[in-house]
């Protein structure tokens, strides 16, 4: 027997351990002190309540033999209709029809990152943006693919544009991103659609994001953009649109359209996830399906309104100070330029021990992220407001 040998060239990833060490050790040394942490990746606000009540109905349902549900079914890949019925009502509002054979529920978009590349020959080449959510980076480095980076800088806005002297098969969009914040436009996007046209290539959207953008000319979906349907898969998720990163669940498009080598995508994609998958679970499901409804709608939207609440605190915190970010307005990250010269573990340091504030040293998302740091606004507001007051302080 032998061992998939890729593994071993998957980097170590210390980054998050790092900080969390780092801030034990401080925290033993300082008892006193109140660390805040504008590093957290995870949603904190409770699930809203149309949720709340749908999943209670789903384990009602289980509990009575007339109503009880198993398997998912067959037809969609384990999907119940409510759900997929939503998601296309959702898509409908941004201008995009789709068929329910072109949606696939997952149990969440991490998931379905990993597992779509099953599709795909080892011999192509992926296009991963720098710095970035590294999940791209290791999933491919698992199957033995090679990468190649798409620079992120401030001189572009970390929105890198196609390179047509690179030649990739396989590319990983991100908008809004992760870690960065910023969000292409429609212009830029269809730039990225032609160049995938134009090289055979093929488009993996992730969408995770999209519930925080703000301005109505930014588009929500790839599949907004011409021609999108011919070279691109987009991945979504609940866990930071509905805060369903512990009850998982989430969806990928992948349109009828979408051909390779006479190949159809959506046909490989339901016979992978036919064989290798039982569907997300049904109490998941049924919550997910009360996300687009008026009510969950309204009652998600003020979820996200807390968090962009957060994101304005830090932004003008960052605007008073003149340092120079990307993201916040679309986005629960604001990546920031470290201030004084100071790399990223060395501003992550000052800040820690002077204002006993946490972020992420940007160095850890790729090597163009050196010199940058990522916030994000999934704490409170309470702890959001002190720890930016703390930063005006340190950092005037
Ligand atoms: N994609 C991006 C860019 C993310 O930041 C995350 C989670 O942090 C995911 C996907 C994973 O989402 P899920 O919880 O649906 O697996």
């Amino acid at each position: 027997m032998k061992i998939n040998q890729n593994f071993s060239n998957l980097a170590e990833n210390y980054l998050f351990s790092t900080v969390g060490a780092k801030v034990s050790a401080y925290q033993k040394a300082h008892p006193e002190s109140k660390v805040i942490k504008l590093s957290i990746g995870d949603v904190t606000r409770p699930l809203a309540p149309a949720v709340i009540e749908a999943m209670h109905r789903a384990v009602d349902d289980l509990s009575h033999a007339e109503r009880f549900k198993g398997y998912g079914p067959d037809r969609y890949c384990y999907g119940y209709d409510a759900l997929i019925d939503s998601i296309k009502s959702s898509y409908a509002k941004k201008g995009v029809a789709l068929s329910s054979d072109e949606i696939f529920i997952s149990d969440g978009a991490k998931s379905d990152l990993g597992n779509i590349l099953d599709l795909f020959s080892a011999d192509n080449t992926v296009l991963v943006p720098d710095p970035v959510y590294p999940v791209y980076v290791d999933t491919n480095v698992m199957a033995g693919r090679r990468i190649l980076f798409a620079n992120a800088d401030e001189q572009n806005g970390f929105l890198p544009m196609p390179d047509k002297k690179v030649k990739a098969d396989i590319i990983y969009i991100c908008s809004p991103n992760n870690p960065t914040g910023a969000a292409y436009n429609r212009e830029q996007l269809k730039a990225w659609v032609d160049y995938a046209i134009a090289s055979d290539a093929l488009i993996l959207y992730d969408a995770a994001y999209e519930y925080f953008i703000q301005d109505p000319d930014l588009p929500r979906s790839v599949f907004e953009i011409e021609g999108a349907r011919d070279c691109a898969v987009e991945i979504c998720s609940y866990s930071k649109t509905a805060g369903f990163t512990g009850v998982r669940c989430g969806y990928t498009v992948v349109p009828n359209t979408l051909k390779r080598e006479g190949f159809s995508l959506s046909r490989l994609w339901a016979r992978r996830q036919s064989t290798k998958f039982n569907g997300a679970s049904y109490i998941a499901q049924m919550g997910a399906a009360a996300v687009f409804t008026e009510e969950g709608e309204k009652e998600i939207a003020a979820n996200i309104d807390y968090y962009r609440g957060n994101a304005r605190r830090i932004a003008a915190c960052l605007d008073s100070l003149g340092i120079w970010y990307t993201g916040g307005k679309n986005s629960p990250y604001l990546w920031m330029k470290c201030p004084r010269g100071m790399n990223s573990w060395e501003f992550f340091d000052y800040l820690l021990e002077n204002a006993n504030v946490v972020g992420t040293p940007g160095s850890g998302f790729g090597k163009n992220g050196e010199g940058f740091f990522r916030l994000t606004a999934f704490g409170t507001h309470e702890n959001t407001e002190e720890a930016c007051q703390r930063m005006r302080e340190l950092l005037k």
